[in-house]
């Protein structure tokens, strides 16, 4: 159980090719910001690659490639292979959404000389972290008529951007006494957006920026209730450190996995197997709603593949499942330097150490746990022997001291086995996290190898 950095022992060709798969891993953060704007990047791709929309084709025969792009805000991706649909898939889910602020329904207002917008927090986030950063706006404002405005901005150089401000240190003796989690409220989470007033009297700032709102976009205040418009870090992802071994950036849980799964999906040799891939929304509020894996859209999915190939059979989609293979590709928590007393060491993962596999997660005695069966770990651990994919098993952290969830448990409980295996990140949840070159290479190449796999579970 000794474990090796995986830096040790590459030979330049590794080396390069580790680097040069995060070029493009690093663009894709940089223009996918939100889970809009990742599905836009994925379902390019899928086009690029030869996958044709699901709803185009009557009929599926071995060898289609096909996706199904779910409200523009997940997408699911299939490569129809040799055996039947109903002997099993190899399946890999990622989730393209992120921790982030949401603008409120009713965002803009002004106060004490300046124009605001409320925002609402969407995922579990440190609100500290959220101030005195460069912030940009990407979303969609949609028109009673259905018109859809998108808006973008904070991207380019260009571009203005915005911030949350915070207290000066002079006057923050009662703030510095609370707790972390108190110092900041949300409710104190208000975005800056403007400071010129126009000639009216009244609230004169506020509609000045509704003036420039409505010249530049079209949009009304009332507009904003039918609204998506999500807050994210304007700063780059970027390499990070003297030996540019890392990448620095926002939104890498889990654009990470959801990365490597797109490049494998896209450039993976057929085995027997139907080869499915998952790119999921809402994972980090609890999987609800039409686009998260609590919906039934999957089902509709497979149901669709299944009459498609022609085995549109009375129970058919439950066998389909009890005879599938999953990974559940999402981020776990790397070692921190800084914070190394959360960890028990035996059972952490180090940045740069390979994939992880954590064969449970969940919080306490496992509660909200998926627990993979000891069978499927041994036949992914052979999996990954066989094609010299170096992994650590892991758990998020010290038993008593927290825990979390994948979207593992939800298609584990459909019957797929399921094991948890994904990229470790420092500074999960932050505005930007850390990752390791090595790390994302090889969620890349782990992928690959298990769409790849023809072998069988043995129970
Ligand atoms: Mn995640
Ligand atoms: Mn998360």
């Amino acid at each position: 159980m000794e474990k090796e950095c995986g830096w040790k022992n590459l030979n330049e060709n590794e080396k390069n090719s580790i680097l040069d798969f995060n070029e493009g891993y690093i663009k894709f953060l940089n223009s996918s910001k939100t889970e809009r704007l990742a599905n836009m990047f994925i379902v390019n791709e899928l086009e690029s690659k030869g996958f044709v929309n699901l709803n185009n084709l009557e009929v599926l025969n071995k060898g289609d490639k096909v996706y199904f792009n779910n409200r523009g805000k997940s997408v699911f991706a299939a490569i129809i292979g040799e055996n039947k649909l109903v002997d099993g898939v190899n399946l890999i889910g990622a989730h393209i959404d992120s921790p982030r602020l949401d603008l409120k329904p009713n965002p803009l207002y002004e106060d004490a000389n300046l124009a605001l917008f409320k925002t609402h927090y969407y995922g579990g986030i440190k609100k500290y972290q959220w101030t005195t950063i460069p912030l940009a706006i990407h979303g969609v404002v949609v028109k009673p008529t259905g018109e859809k405005i998108s808006i973008s901005i904070g991207e380019d150089e260009t571009d203005p951007v915005f911030t949350i401000t915070d207290l000066l240190p002079h006057l923050a003796v009662n703030q510095s006494d609370k707790k972390l989690r108190d110092a900041i409220e949300g409710e104190s989470l208000n975005l800056l957006v403007g400071s010129i007033p126009n000639n009216e009297e009244k609230e004169s700032i506020k509609k000045n920026i509704l003036n420039i709102l409505k010249g530049k976009y079209g949009i009304e205040e009332c507009d904003f209730v039918s609204s998506e418009l999500e807050i994210v870090p304007a700063f780059k992802a970027r390499s990070l450190g003297f030996d540019r071994s890392m990448v620095a950036g926002y939104g890498q849980d889990d654009r990470v996995c959801s990365y490597a799964t797109l490049e494998a999906i896209t450039s993976c040799s057929s085995s027997g197997y139907t080869q499915i891939a998952i790119f999921a929304d809402k994972e980090e509020i609890g999987s609800v709603g039409n686009t998260g894996m609590y919906s039934d859209t999957f089902d509709l999915f497979i149901t669709d593949l299944l009459n498609k190939v022609g085995e549109n059979e009375v129970g058919a989609i439950n066998k389909l499942y009890c005879n599938s293979r999953m990974l559940s590709a999402d981020v776990g928590a790397g070692v921190d330097p800084n914070y190394q007393d959360v960890s028990e060491k035996n059972n952490a993962s180090y940045i740069g150490y390979g994939i992880e596999l954590n064969k449970y997660t969940g919080s306490r005695g496992k509660s909200g746990a998926s627990d993979a069966n000891a069978e499927f770990v041994g036949f992914v651990r052979g999996v990954f022997e066989k094609n010299n994919v170096k992994y650590q098993v892991s758990e998020l952290g010290k038993v008593d001291i927290g825990g979390g969830g994948t979207i593992a448990y939800i298609l584990a409980n459909k019957g797929i086995d399921v094991l948890d295996c994904g990229v470790p990140v420092i500074s999960m949840h932050s505005p930007y996290e850390v990752t390791s070159k090595y790390d994302v290479y090889t969620a890349y190449k782990a992928y690959k190898s298990f769409y790849e796999s023809n072998d069988k579970v043995r129970y």
